[in-house]
């Protein structure tokens, strides 16, 4: 299968970008990694005159640790994510999410902001993104945006970001003492298969008490976006952090918080089992993480 015949741009700076952007509206599609875009062409499911590549764009790909945050560069790759050692410190759930993805050859060019604004409800990355609380950074040439990520995500392929925009990257909070994380997904096979059902979850508890403060349970794959676990999470809000509530939490996600369908690779009743079975697992790997 060929791909059809583009302009091809490649721009320095975010501005540029922005302009070239404009010049050719929603005719022009930028480029990041590829992975789906070139996918996506090669199949005619979408069609462009004009390719902007975002690969020159230096800041783009960096990765900042502020301490009190992370800033991601929308074109960092999985590669350079699973590979920074904050990452690998703090934010362990971003890490497996990332790890996932794909094979190694994906992850060397597939970027975390291709994932997101590709908006599969089974993207590796963005269960993970939402148990912390990620922002999206967005810019045009009016000026920048900023959006919670919960907020950014409408429908299967579609986001909140307009066709004037670039999505520059994401701030994530560093995640507080005591408290951890974990990311299970299920799919057919163990790499490069989109998953059956994802699941990432967050925890912080009083190590005096024993009491959960606060939790953010993600589900993917369930629903037309990823979701959070609403009912689940508010079920455990002081509860002691033990096996008796992960379960408990699971049989909420299971039976109320997810809206699963059927087809083929799974049922929407194999999803919603998986779903109990991995929010419990990953919130009782949260815990263990959380008490290290
Ligand atoms: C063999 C294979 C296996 C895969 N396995 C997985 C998997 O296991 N899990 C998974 O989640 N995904 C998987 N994918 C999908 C894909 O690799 C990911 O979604 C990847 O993160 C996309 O990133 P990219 O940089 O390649 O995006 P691109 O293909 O470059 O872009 C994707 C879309 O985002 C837009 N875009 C990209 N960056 C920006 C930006 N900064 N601002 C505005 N718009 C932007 C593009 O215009 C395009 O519409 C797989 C793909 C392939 C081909």
């Amino acid at each position: 299968m060929l791909l059809p015949k583009f302009e091809f741009h490649e721009p320095g700076t975010i501005k540029e970008a922005l302009e070239l952007k404009k010049k050719w509206s929603s005719t022009a599609r930028f480029l990041a990694g590829g992975t789906d875009l070139l996918v996506h062409l090669k199949k005619k499911i979408i069609t462009t005159d004009h390719i902007i590549s975002l690969q020159k764009i230096e800041a783009l790909s960096q990765i900042r640790d502020n301490k009190d945050s992370v800033e991601i560069g929308a074109c960092a790759t999985m590669a350079k994510i699973s590979g920074t050692p904050v990452i690998k410190e703090k934010f362990s759930a971003l890490k497996s999410g990332v790890d996932n993805l794909g094979t190694h050859l994906i992850r060397n060019r597939a970027t975390i902001g291709g994932n997101v604004t590709n908006a599969s409800p089974a993207g590796d990355s963005l269960p993970a993104l939402l148990i912390y609380k990620a922002v999206v950074l967005l810019e045009s040439l009016d000026g920048k945006r900023e959006i919670p990520i919960e907020e950014f995500f409408k429908g299967p392929g579609k986001t909140d970001m307009k066709v004037d925009e670039i999505l520059t990257g994401f701030r994530l909070p560093t995640p507080p003492a005591h408290s951890g994380a974990h990311y299970i997904q299920l799919g057919k096979r163990k790499s490069s298969e989109i998953n059956v059902v994802n699941v990432a979850s967050f925890l912080e508890f009083d190590p005096k008490t024993k009491k959960i403060l606060n939790t953010r349970i993600a589900l993917g794959s369930v629903a037309a976006t990823p979701i959070r676990a609403l009912k689940a999470e508010a079920l455990l809000k002081d509860k002691i952090a033990e096996e008796a509530s992960f379960y408990k939490a699971g049989e909420i996600a299971r039976t109320e918080d997810c809206k699963p369908i059927d087809d083929f690779r799974g049922s929407a009743a194999y999803r919603r089992a998986m779903v109990g079975v991995l929010t419990k697992r990953t919130l009782a790997t949260a815990f263990e993480l959380a008490g290290k």
